[in-house]
């Protein structure tokens, strides 16, 4: 820092009486003086210390003032300090430019005047000094701006990386994804976004508290990053796959230029494997699961909207196929994305009818072929997805909830069919109506059913409730209460597509069940599997015993409905009897089945 510490002038001259006469001339100016008694002093000193002036005699012995500016002008270090030339010699013009041509900046006529020698030194004290507090500014700016470079340095680490586990976040990853399609598209190369979701961490979060959660987060974190690194798929150029954290529990993977979506699927299960091994958090034993769901590009999308979105299909398709696995998108993912994205359209719409329609498929008893019964269809037709089979958006309304609103409105819509059917044939026709477990389990459907209940008593002898076998499989205990509940109303329930869950008839004789549905692909072995001939017997003579109705469900040919009606079994429905059809052809059916 010079801002404290007076300048110094270096005063140059092999005569010591000159040099006290300038020291005496010299003593008001706000400087420190340094005296030298030769050419070659200057120099020395002019290397160690740091000079605002140097007034110089010309006339020396062995290295006059002229070779003394000369060196000073060649060195950098003091090549900017200014030099007053003080000599006795004349003024003569081709002097005073060789003075000049050494650096020079002015000339000093001895006698000395001490009013000229402080005014001159003056000013170039006063120059000094602004150069002196320029070069501080400058200093001041380039610390300031090396300080600013860390903190931008240290910012946009933080603007691309995920604070908690410090792998890359959101921001980044988009800018990955867009340079990777970038790459690959130039290259011509394949390369995989694979989306990542902790299965159950919720429960974690919601039992344990968010600093557990946190923690491992940041151990899942370390778990990716490590079967990443250690993995041998590192791209044809090098480069190693980039791993983000996108959300609370979502993590993203790129990995640039693979060989095949073999290299995906590698990388998937290592990490499956690796992420689902137990954690211990302050002692507290963890475990959580993984769900990854791959798009490879270019196959399955080529912009980065079209990757996300298909990789984030394919790990709903991952989780809703039971979760801790990986699951590649596919064609069939993709309808099944748009069958879900229309539902959502056409049950937000409110106007169900528009698009949806029932469609009724008799019942018949065997010994005489009569109809007793009708099963409630329902059908769906999109303007843009055609004609979608049941099992396609009953799959999908039960995954986004949209089978309560849809399931109450088929209930109102069997409920208008079945009272013109009584009205136009005056027949009693029961209604076999299916039922989703989610629907069991929702109080506002239990509250419909109730009242139409209420507004019509004959109502629960003509109505039956169809709910598939895999449903009691998976949580009978969660809605053994809501079956009890329907009994107690006086409708019957019956179990749709019996011989495809593996329940135990004899445990589901013990909830209020009046029908066994026998699932049509148990009917279509008969004649190809002779051992399942010998199991249907068995089985109708159990739910005889268990005062079961049993119906054979996609009978199509003679004989087997002859097969069946052998066996004992009562009742049976399929295209060899009737089809599926509208409620006019229903009622003119039964109309000509009376006669
Ligand atoms: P499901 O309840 O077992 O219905 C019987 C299915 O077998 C119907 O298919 C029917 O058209 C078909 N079928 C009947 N006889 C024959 C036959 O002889 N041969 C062949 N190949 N098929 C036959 P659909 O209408 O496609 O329904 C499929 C499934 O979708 C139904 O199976 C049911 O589980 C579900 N579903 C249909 N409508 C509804 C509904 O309104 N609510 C709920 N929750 N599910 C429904
Ligand atoms: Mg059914
Ligand atoms: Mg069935």
């Amino acid at each position: 820092m010079v801002r404290n510490v007076l300048p110094k002038i270096l005063v140059v001259d092999d005569v010591k009486s000159n040099l006290v006469a300038m020291g005496s001339a010299l003593e008001d100016v706000k400087a420190e003086c340094v005296f030298a008694e030769s050419g070659k002093e200057a120099l020395h000193l002019c290397l160690e210390e740091d000079f605002a002036l140097i007034l110089l005699d010309v006339q020396m012995p062995e290295m006059d003032g002229f070779e003394v500016a000369s060196h000073l002008k060649a060195r950098r270090e003091t090549s900017h300090i200014p030099i007053i030339f003080v000599t006795a010699i004349s003024k003569e013009q081709k002097y005073i430019l060789k003075g000049h041509e050494v650096g020079a900046v002015d000339y000093l006529m001895k006698p000395i005047d001490p009013l000229i020698l402080t005014s001159k030194v003056n000013t170039f004290l006063e120059y000094y000094k602004q150069q002196s507090q320029m070069k501080e500014t400058i200093e001041d700016l380039s610390d300031k701006k090396k300080k600013l470079a860390r903190t931008n340095t240290k910012l946009s680490s933080l603007a691309r990386h995920d604070s908690l586990t410090g792998l890359y976040n959101r921001h980044s990853f988009d800018k990955y994804l867009g340079s990777y399609i970038d790459l690959a598209r130039k290259n011509k190369a394949i390369f995989a976004l694979l989306f990542l979701d902790l299965d159950n961490f919720k429960y974690v979060n919601d039992n344990y508290g968010h600093d557990i959660g946190d923690e491992l987060l940041k151990m899942v974190a370390q778990r990716i990053k490590r079967v990443v690194r250690d993995s041998d798929i590192i791209s044809q150029n090098n480069q190693q796959p980039c791993v983000s954290r996108i959300g609370g529990d979502e993590f993203a993977l790129l990995i640039c230029e693979i060989q095949s979506p073999e290299d995906a699927s590698k990388i998937s299960q290592r990490i499956i494997d690796n992420v689902s091994k137990d954690y211990y958090v302050n002692d507290i034993r963890l475990h959580i699961g993984v769900s990854i769901g791959i798009a490879c590009y270019p196959i399955s999308g080529e912009s980065p909207q079209v990757l996300r979105e298909n990789a984030d299909h394919a790990m709903y398709e991952a989780k809703y196929l039971g979760k801790e696995q990986y699951c590649f998108f596919s064609e069939e993912i993709e309808r099944k994305h748009k069958v879900h994205v229309e539902l959502e359209k056409i049950i937000k719409s409110g106007s169900l009818d528009k698009e949806f329609y029932i469609e009724y498929q008799p019942i018949v008893r065997l010994a005489d072929n009569r109809i007793v019964g009708v099963e409630v269809l329902c059908r769906w037709e999109n303007k843009i997805l055609g004609k979608v089979a049941p099992s396609e958006f009953i799959y999908a309304a039960e995954l986004n909830k949209s089978i309560l609103p849809l399931g109450e409105w088929i209930f109102s819509e069997a409920l208008n069919s079945l009272n013109e059917v009584i009205k136009k044939t005056d027949k009693n026709i029961y209604f076999a109506v299916n039922l989703s477990g989610l629907q069991l389990k929702d109080d506002h459907f239990m509250e419909q059913v109730r009242n139409a209940v209420k507004q019509d008593t004959k109502l629960p002898s003509l109505l039956e409730f169809e709910i598939t076998e895999s449903f009691f499989v998976e949580s009978i205990k969660d809605f053994q209460g809501n079956i009890e509940d329907i009994a107690s109303l006086g409708i019957s329930t019956a179990i749709d597509d019996f011989g495809t869950g593996y329940s135990s008839l004899k445990r589901l004789g013990q909830l209020p069940i009046r029908t066994l549905k026998l699932d049509r692909s148990i009917i279509n072995e008969i004649n190809i599997v002779p051992e399942k001939n010998s199991m249907i017997v068995p089985i109708l003579d159990l739910a005889k015993t268990l005062d079961m109705h049993v119906v054979a469900e996609g009978i199509e040919t003679k004989v087997q409905a002859e097969f069946f009606r052998d066996c004992g079994c009562d009742y049976a429905q399929g295209f060899y009897f009737y089809k599926p059809m509208a409620l006019s052809d229903f009622i003119n059916i039964v109309l000509s089945d009376l006669k």
